[in-house]
């Protein structure tokens, strides 16, 4: 038994503190306190506390001293067992909100519907929650869901064996035990962990009337871990798609950003159309993409989260608006297009094409005002990158949104939307010297400039330097 354990101990390489609880339970998997789960003892996982974030720790530990039952759940355990670094630690707990705030001095209680605990320890938050059951459950009460069975209230205390059913997925509902550092498992979420499945806790269908924006974070969650969706969890998306249209559009907005922009953008993508969930999200883009000439909305499309992807790769910051102004450049074109054939002028059918479509957009998905107030000017500025004669060129460039814009014309580029030429010339323009972007708007210098040749005077520039752009659109 000791050669056994020491072997143990080694392959796990487990501090001292951590080994000595396990050694009386390495082979015990029947906690008389979890009935009905099977129970990991910590020599069979391989979560350890080095890899916690220390506060959380502290949560665990403190809660635990003062008699109360404390577990880390959710995406930390599922990302640690995974040797990713979690986003978050969430905690939960059987102390009630008022409890946890009566422990902590660094807390502070949310939400009204939830009531949650945030222990603060300057930035870094940690989320405790109290054991909740899904109201479904209680027998005194009637469940509160909407004609489509959308669950309108879940917050009433429970147990641990009552928490675990209302969590989404299987591989999202494993309890690290601050006690004894075991994993408990109620509903074979680690067998489906071990497998890479993604699958719904009870009836696929119902969960997903009960929470639609479950069918994002399934998608996202089969794209992030690289798992695939289980049969029934499949086949529930495409039939209740289309009650995501009746979910806030705020909480839509929260969830977009976790879809595009944490570095799995194109595949998302493709899964979340494939699935028929793309639609409901960016009904105008989906349907340019049915119209789609030559590949062009979608290589659009593709090519924005693709670089997007990239920069996140390479630890380069990058922006929601930038993405959303290529996901619905296409369709604000079309808009544009059909204004100016029934005789409106040019800027005023750009101008109004642009307000129709966010404002269509906004109604499914809250994109905050500053994004939209900045995808209007990337778009804005594309006409004004044709004009290469003269003061215009000098002007564009020192545009705050210069850097953006001119990245949405690299990018119309890369998809034929725009000549090379065009984005050829500016990229030598903005880093040439003073003398050599003089020259180079001259009209002479300028012969495929469809303007007409006339003379120019120039502002008045620097002496000391040329017109440099700002910052790159994605550190704005
Ligand atoms: P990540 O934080 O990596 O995006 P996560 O799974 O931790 O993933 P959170 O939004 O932090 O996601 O939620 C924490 C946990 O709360 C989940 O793992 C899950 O158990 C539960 N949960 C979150 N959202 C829902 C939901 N819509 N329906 C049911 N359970 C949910
Ligand atoms: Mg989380």
């Amino acid at each position: 038994m000791n050669a056994i354990l020491t072997f143990l101990k080694n392959i796990l390489s487990l501090d001292n503190s951590e080994s000595e609880v396990f050694e009386s339970e390495v082979f015990d998997v029947i906690d008389k306190e979890h009935t009905g789960a099977v129970v990991i003892a910590r020599p069979a996982h391989c979560v350890s506390r080095k890899q916690v974030n220390e506060n959380a720790l502290k949560v665990l530990y403190r809660l635990r001293k003062e008699g109360f039952d404390s577990y880390l759940v959710g995406g930390c355990v599922r990302d640690l067992l995974l040797g990713r670094e979690p986003k978050d630690f969430d905690v939960v707990t059987n102390a009630e909100p008022e409890q946890i705030a009566r422990i902590f001095s660094n807390c502070r209680l949310i939400g009204k519907r939830f009531r949650l605990a945030h222990v603060c320890y300057g930035r870094d938050v940690i989320e405790v929650a109290t054991f909740r059951k899904a109201i479904s459950d209680d027998k005194t009460q009637t469940p509160r869901l909407n004609k489509d069975g959308r669950l309108l209230q879940d917050n009433i205390y429970g147990t641990i064996e009552e928490d675990v059913w209302r969590r989404d997925f299987t591989i999202n509902a494993l309890y690290y035990n601050i006690r004894d550092f075991s994993i408990v498992d109620y509903v074979g979420g680690m067998d489906d962990h071990r497998e890479g499945i993604i699958r719904l806790i009870g009836d696929a269908g119902e969960r997903f009337r009960e929470d639609p924006v479950r069918m994002l974070r399934a998608v996202r969650f089969a794209v992030k871990l690289a798992f695939r969706l289980d049969h029934d969890c499949q086949a529930a998306i495409a039939p209740n798609a289309h009650l995501l249209a009746g979910i806030p559009p705020a909480r839509l907005y929260d969830e977009i950003s976790k879809l595009f922009l944490t570095g799995y953008g194109v595949q998302t993508f493709e899964l979340l159309r494939q699935h028929g969930l793309f639609s409901v999200l960016f009904p105008a883009t989906d349907k340019s993409l049915m119209y789609e000439k030559a590949d062009f909305p979608k290589m659009m499309v593709i090519k924005a989260l693709g670089n997007s992807d990239q920069r996140i790769a390479d630890n380069k910051p990058v922006t929601l608006y930038f993405l959303i102004a290529a996901l619905l450049w296409e369709p604000m074109l079309r808009r544009a297009k059909e204004k100016i054939a029934k005789g409106l002028p040019e800027s005023n059918a750009y101008y109004e094409a642009a307000s129709e479509t966010l404002t269509q957009q906004v109604r499914r998905i809250a994109i905050p005002r500053h994004l939209t107030l900045a995808i209007r000017e990337v778009w804005n500025l594309q006409p004004k990158f044709n004009a290469r004669v003269g003061a215009k060129p000098s002007r564009l460039l020192t545009h705050p949104r210069f850097r953006a814009a001119y990245d949405f014309l690299v990018l119309r580029a890369q998809t034929g939307d725009v000549p090379l030429d065009v984005v050829q010339w500016w990229e030598t323009y903005q880093h040439e010297n003073e003398n050599t972007q003089r020259k180079m708007t001259q009209p002479q210098a300028n012969e495929k400039s469809n303007k007409p040749k006339r003379k120019r005077t120039h502002r008045k520039k620097m002496k000391t330097s040329p017109v440099t752009p700002p910052p790159s659109a994605h550190d704005q």
